[in-house]
This record gives structure tokens, C-alpha cells and sequence, in this order.
């Protein structure tokens, strides 16, 4: 075959690997075992289902052979094996969605730290065998397929900058699999010592479960450890373990190590990683458990085994009640990844609140991390209560944007006869703390739960309830909700005195001329029973949505006209009163007109909504300057 081209993504990668990465060159190595690890573990798989591979009685190993005069490092596995089309595809090409996730993450690093840790990253997105290029300034892969093929091998040849070759060449000693020769740079010699290559495999390359040959010695002695007891096995393994797994660089915030013989036997370890993970976006596709039968990898990050609000967890599980010829297809719906899948939300679930009873601390830093994911287990619901008794908010008890609290502390403070619990839903603490629906709960002592993320009302609409306690915005309470409860102690007094009965009717007819002026815009203005602070507020018609909710939809359907919505007044607020004074004088008043609609557009902008600040600007301007020459009158007549 002819020189070929690669695709212009590999020579991106390739040339960002060539040229720009310097430290952790070592982990070619471990890409390269990584890749005969696979190959190996294929042809495993393909022979447990009764397929007989090329060369059957042949072991399954790798072998490194080094040699520091030629400067050359030999990798041989006796895996699958590739034929020439495989070859050209394989190595000349990346799954585009691979090549953008690992660029995008890697622009993502460099703007941080030290661009350098493309090692955490390099493997996880399909481009590993390019990091052979950071030491090789040729690359040799000569193979053979295990399965199929006339018996004639191939090699592909690189120097790794813009194209490569695939021809037919004489197998040589390869019996099966793919023999691949390194021809390191003067600069990366190191990598043909015996010392140096045996000390890379120790550090990244312990877990692979295919021994591993340099020269005559046995390098990687690990045993599987999902198969030990677990007493045997300490924690510096099973963090050596997730390394492995994960290539994250953190060692995991927790492990849980599973052995069950019934319903299903199965073992499992299942990791917490200490690293938040954007499982809704980037690492969409980069989520579930390895799936091994009886240490047959059948599976790379399958997907039946964890619930989606498990999604973080990382790790494998091992059974031995899986049929050995059942194919990838056939594992969905199937009974017993789903019994597995089912007893592993069990045990999590218990392992959790163990961890929120006996180390509050850890458990914080879990919800920190996994929280946002966690919160989609409303949806499971056998274990809706437990999930429930998990979740965490800030609420308005705690000092500050950090505090966290459980429903259950919530519920142990409220006051005896509380039965309802409120939310309120806002970007930040700040804003939440300004909403005006909460003034009458701050006047009341009466908690309530700060939901910051659009997925929460989802949560609180999904779970409905706790403990038979309803969920229930702070927007949405009854006018008389909290007759019940008892003013604090400390509460502010109201500083105006109660409307005489002239001046009630007055106020009657003030609301009728506020109607008229706003018109359409509102669809009733009535007097407040939820406000203690502020003038005036926006509230949805009754039992309608919560205004996050709404403005979530509204952008969902992408419509940006301005919600009509009940506008209610404070009538002891000074502001009121004046107006009622002003309105008293004159029912037709000019200021009184501009008056009400800037009071209308401080209630849309606090709801979030304001189409024309220039028209505010204006109305506000005029305003001040009507008060600056009255202040001046007045400071003059003085
Ligand atoms: P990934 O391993 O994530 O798929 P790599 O860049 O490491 O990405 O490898 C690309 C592909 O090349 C592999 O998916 C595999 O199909 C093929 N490949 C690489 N090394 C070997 C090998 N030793 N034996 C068989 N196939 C291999
Ligand atoms: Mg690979």
C-alpha cells in the first residue's frame, strides 16, 4: 500500500504531543500496555464464546525487549492482532469525538496549571498509541490477526509527522497479535534500560492482569483485587488500583469493596473519585462500571450497571453468573446485571449514610463533588426516602454559602406544628436572601431551603415529599401559611400606624387607580400579607409556577414576552402611605403615574425580567430630578 496521509485531527494531536509535551513522557509505555492489555483482553473474550484464535495453545503475555545500542524498545503482545485495513484505521485515524474531547480538555488544562498532564488525560479519549511519538522519531507495528486473515502480517511505519505506510512484510518470529518497535530519540534513550522501563510498568502498569516480560523477568505481580478477601488488602492497593483504572492523578476519596453470592454472585470495587466529573457534558460518554466474567473483560464502562445518579462512581465488577457466550448486545435488559445493578445501589446507598453518620466531613466533600448528580435519584423511585435522607441544602440557618444541612435538620428545628418544607429558588445566597417572598419567614423565624441549580425544582417537584412533609415554595404560600406561627422575638416592629377606616377605603381606591395604570401589564394588584420589608412584589396567580420554573420554560420555548402576573402592595410600607397621601390630593396625579411604574419595574427587575432599561433609566431620572427640585423648595422655605 501507498504512503497514506493521516487525518488532520491525528496531526493536530500529534503534533501538540510531539511538540508540546515534555514531562510524563514515561507514560507511553504505559498506552502501549494498555493497548496489548485490550487486544489480549479481546481475544479472551472471542475464544471464551468458542472461537478459536490463530496459534490457540499460544500464552497470553507481553514481552519488552530493549536494546541500547540500537535505541530501540520492543513491545510484543500475542492479542488480537490487526490486518492492513485495521491498521490504516486504527492508527491513522481517532473517533473524532475522541480527538475534540481530548483537545478541548487539554486547552482546558493549559489554561490552568502546567500543560503538561496530558498524561491523566491522554489515555481517556482514543489517542493513546499517538504518545509514542513524545519519545519516537520512527514507530514500526508489525501484526497479525488472531482471527480470520490469509496468515499474512503488515506493518504500518511512521516517523509520526505526516503520514504513514501500510505494506505486507514477513511475520518473522510473530506467531499472532502485533509486535511494535520503538525508535526512541537520542533525548529519550533512557526508555531502552532495563532499570528505567521495569521501574515505568511498576508505577503505571501493575494492574494489568497479563503478565508482563522484560527480557526473561515477570514484572507485574499484582493480583486482581476485586478477588481478595477484603481484609488482605490495604489501602495504598486500592488507591494503586484506581491509578490504574482512572488514570487520575487524586488518590479517591473512598472505596467500597463488594462480595455477594445472592441474589447474583458478584464481586465489585467501587470508587468515589475526589474530583467532580461533568458527567452531563464532556464526560458523557465516559461514565460506567468494568464489566468482567469470571476476569474476562467483556466490557469497558458499561452503562446497565449504575443508575444514572450514580454516574461518578468508578471501578469494576466481576461475575460469575453471566453466560461466557453472551454477546455486548445481549447485555442490556438482562436479568442479571440488573439484580447486580440493584444490589449495588443498595450498598452504596448504605455505604453513604454510614459516611454521612460517622464522618460528616468526607460526606460534605462527596456532596460537594457528586451532589449535583447525586440530586437525580429522586427519580429512583423505590429509594426515593433514602436518596432523600441523603440530600444536602444550604439553607437560611447557616452563616453563609458553605453550610449544609439535611432535611432532617430541617425538619428537627422547624417550629412544633410545622409541617411544610420551603424552598426558595435563586442563582446565589445573596439573591436568595433578597427574595421578598421571604420576609415574613425571616419575621417568623421559619427556615427555609436555598435551591441554587435549575435541577432542583425537578427535585422538589419529584420527590413532592418527605417524610410526609410537603415541598413547597416560599412563592407559592398561602396568604394565611404562617398565621400559626408566632412572631421572633426580635422581629421589626412595623414603623407606620395602622390605616384608619377612611383611609383603608382610600387605599381600596389607590389599588383600582394602580390597576388602571398598569393595565394589561399585571393581572391584579392586591394588598400583601407576605411582605414585611419591601414595597411591592410579583407574584404567579395562585398554585401557578415558581418564577424560576417559569423563566426556565420561558427559555425553553424561547418566548421573551413579560409574564403577567399579580402585583401586591405593602400597605405599611412608607412608600404606600405616601403614595396614598399623593393619591388623596390628587387621584390623577403625574408623579403619582410615574411613581407606580418605577415601582413596577423594580418588581420585574428583582423577578429577573426587564426588557427596556432605557425606558427605566428615564422614568427614574425624571423622578430624582422632581425630588431634587422639591428638596431644594423645601430646604429653601426651612
Ligand atoms: P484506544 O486504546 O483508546 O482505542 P489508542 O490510540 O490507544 O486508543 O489505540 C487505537 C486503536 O488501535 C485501538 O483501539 C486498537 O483498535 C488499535 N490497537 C492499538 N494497539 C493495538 C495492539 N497492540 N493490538 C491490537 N490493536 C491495537
Ligand atoms: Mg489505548
Amino acid at each position: 500500500m501507498a504512503e497514506q496521509q493521516f487525518k488532520a485531527e491525528v496531526r493536530k494531536v500529534l503534533r501538540i504531543l510531539t511538540n508540546s509535551l515534555y514531562t510524563n513522557r514515561e507514560i507511553f509505555l504505559r498506552e502501549l500496555i494498555s493497548n496489548a492489555s485490550d487486544a489480549l483482553d479481546k481475544l479472551r473474550f472471542r475464544t471464551s464464546r468458542g472461537e478459536t484464535p490463530r496459534e490457540p495453545e499460544l500464552p497470553l503475555e507481553i514481552r519488552i525487549a530493549l536494546d541500547e545500542t540500537a535505541r530501540t524498545l520492543t513491545i510484543t503482545d500475542s492479542g488480537l492482532g490487526m490486518s492492513a485495513e485495521e491498521l490504516a484505521e486504527n492508527l491513522g485515524t481517532i473517533a473524532k469525538s475522541g480527538s475534540e474531547a481530548f483537545l478541548a480538555e487539554l486547552d482546558a488544562q493549559a489554561g490552568e496549571s502546567n500543560p503538561a498532564d496530558a498524561a491523566s488525560i491522554i489515555g481517556r479519549f482514543g489517542v493513546g498509541f499517538y504518545s509514542v511519538f513524545m519519545v519516537a522519531d520512527k514507530v514500526e507495528v508489525t501484526s497479525l490477526p488472531a482471527f480470520g486473515g490469509d496468515g499474512q502480517a503488515h506493518v504500518w511505519v511512521s516517523d509520526g509527522l505526516g503520514t504513514f505506510e501500510v505494506s505486507a512484510c514477513e511475520a518473522g518470529e510473530l506467531k499472532r497479535g502485533t509486535r511494535i518497535v520503538v525508535h526512541l530519540k537520542e533525548d529519550a534513550k533512557e526508555f531502552a534500560e532495563k532499570f528505567r522501563v521495569e521501574s515505568v510498568i511498576r508505577k503505571h502498569s501493575a494492574f494489568v492482569p497479563f503478565p508482563i516480560f522484560v527480557g526473561e523477568d515477570k514484572i507485574n505481580t499484582q493480583p486482581a483485587l476485586w478477588r481478595e478477601p477484603k481484609s488482605s488488602v490495604t489501602r495504598e492497593q486500592y488507591d494503586a488500583f484506581y491509578k490504574h483504572l482512572t488514570y487520575d492523578g487524586k488518590a479517591p476519596l473512598d472505596v467500597l469493596h463488594i462480595a455477594v453470592d445472592a441474589p447474583v454472585q458478584f464481586n465489585a470495587l467501587l470508587y468515589l473519585p475526589d474530583a467532580a466529573q461533568d458527567i452531563f457534558g464532556m464526560d458523557r460518554d465516559y461514565w460506567g462500571l468494568d464489566l468482567y466474567s469470571r476476569r474476562v473483560l467483556i466490557q469497558h464502562r458499561n452503562k446497565e450497571l449504575l443508575p444514572e445518579y450514580l454516574a461518578f462512581l468508578k471501578g469494576v465488577v466481576d461475575t460469575e453468573d453471566l453466560p461466557l457466550n453472551i454477546s455486548r448486545e445481549t447485555l442490556q435488559e438482562n436479568v442479571v446485571l440488573r439484580k447486580i445493578h440493584q444490589t449495588i445501589v443498595k450498598q452504596l446507598l448504605g455505604h453513604l449514610e454510614k459516611m454521612a453518620a460517622n464522618d460528616a466531613e468526607t460526606y460534605a466533600r462527596f456532596w460537594k463533588l457528586h451532589g449535583r448528580v447525586f440530586k437525580l435519584g429522586y427519580q429512583d423511585f423505590p429509594n426515593r426516602e433514602r436518596v432523600a435522607a441523603l440530600l444536602r441544602f444550604n439553607t437560611s440557618f447557616h452563616e453563609d454559602a458553605e453550610g449544609l444541612s439535611s432535611l432532617d435538620d430541617y425538619m428537627a428545628r422547624a417550629p412544633e406544628g410545622q409541617k411544610t418544607i420551603w424552598y426558595v429558588t435563586a442563582p446565589n445566597r445573596e439573591a436568595a436572601r433578597l427574595s421578598p417572598h421571604l420576609e415574613r419567614f425571616r419575621k417568623k423565624g421559619i427556615e427555609t431551603l436555598y435551591l441554587y441549580e435549575p435541577v432542583d425544582e425537578f427535585l422538589m417537584d419529584g420527590l413532592h415529599a418527605y417524610k410526609e412533609w410537603a415541598f413547597q415554595s416560599v412563592e407559592n404560600a398561602a396568604d394565611d401559611a404562617l398565621d400559626a406561627f408566632a412572631d421572633k422575638a426580635d422581629a421589626d416592629k412595623p414603623v407606620t400606624a395602622p390605616l384608619s377606616e377612611d383611609d383603608n377605603a382610600a387605599f381600596d381606591r389607590l389599588l383600582a387607580r394602580i390597576r388602571e395604570i398598569l393595565g394589561e401589564r399585571v393581572k391584579d394588584v392586591r394588598v400583601s400579607h407576605r411582605l414585611a420589608e419591601s414595597a411591592a412584589v410579583l407574584v404567579s396567580p395562585d398554585g401557578g409556577m415558581t418564577s424560576s420554573m417559569e423563566k426556565f420554560l420561558r427559555v425553553m420555548q424561547k418566548d421573551d414576552s413579560l409574564p403577567v402576573k399579580v402585583l401586591e402592595v405593602n400597605r405599611d410600607h412608607p412608600l404606600l402611605r405616601s403614595l396614598l397621601r399623593m393619591f388623596k390630593a390628587d387621584a390623577a396625579d403625574r408623579t403619582l403615574t410615574d411613581m407606580v411604574e418605577c415601582l413596577f419595574d423594580a418588581c420585574l427587575l428583582q423577578d429577573g425580567y426587564l426588557k427596556d432599561p432605557q425606558a427605566l433609566a428615564a422614568r427614574s431620572n425624571a423622578l430624582l430630578s422632581q425630588a431634587a427640585a422639591w428638596y431644594g423648595e423645601v430646604k429653601h422655605l426651612g
